[in-house]
């Protein structure tokens, strides 16, 4: 701290929250993952060409198979952040894989308990998962691949709807919060961290 200039210590101060590049490598054609208070955006951002949009989509309508037909019943409890397929999925935080395999509304997902007590849920993956469950990772780590699996009962079902990565959190008790608070100030720290 004291190496540094007067001008980085006011920096460090006023932001009240650390941001920095993560050690680890990034896959060839991403930028490395940027750190903001121990978690990171959960899509890798390439540096040649990147579409990655996201609104709050929180309880939006979402359709359910009821007694055999689609209905528009269900409420969309998470953020779906668009990307191109095959772009890298990363932890938002430390934890341990809880959940891994195939689940008829979200494909391919990957469930990680966060250091943080809660369960977070990266749904529609490209491929099955490669991560054990048990194993333990941390923010930034790869889990899985940008897809558009899911709306299906046989593993593998896809192409019912645009690419994109379902994040959710839930809590403790069960119950899921909106992620788009914390996605919008992810995503605005990396843009920053560059
Ligand atoms: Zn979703």
């Amino acid at each position: 701290m004291l190496a540094l200039g007067r001008h980085a210590l006011l920096a460090i101060l006023v932001a009240g929250a650390s941001t920095s590049s993560l050690a680890g490598p990034a896959r060839p054609g991403y930028l490395a993952p940027v750190e903001h208070d121990g978690q990171v955006f959960p899509v890798a951002r390439s540096n040649w060409y990147s579409v990655i949009n996201f609104t709050n989509d929180w309880h939006e309508p979402r359709m359910r198979l009821v007694d055999g037909r689609w209905k528009q019943v269900g409420l969309h409890e998470g953020t779906d952040i668009f990307a191109e397929p095959g772009t890298p999925v990363l932890a938002v935080l430390g934890g341990h894989i809880e959940q891994a395999g195939w689940t008829f509304y979200s494909g391919w997902r990957v469930g990680i308990r966060g250091d943080d007590g809660n369960y977070w849920f990266y749904g529609h993956l490209q491929r099955p998962p490669a991560v054990a469950v048990g194993t333990r990772v941390e923010a930034g780590d790869e889990i899985g691949e940008v897809g558009n699996t899911g709306y299906g009962a046989k593993p593998g079902h896809k192409d019912e709807f645009t690419y994109h990565l379902h994040l959710g959190i839930q809590a403790p008790d069960g119950s899921w919060t909106n992620p788009y608070p914390l996605v919008s100030r992810l995503y605005r720290a990396a843009l920053k961290g560059d």
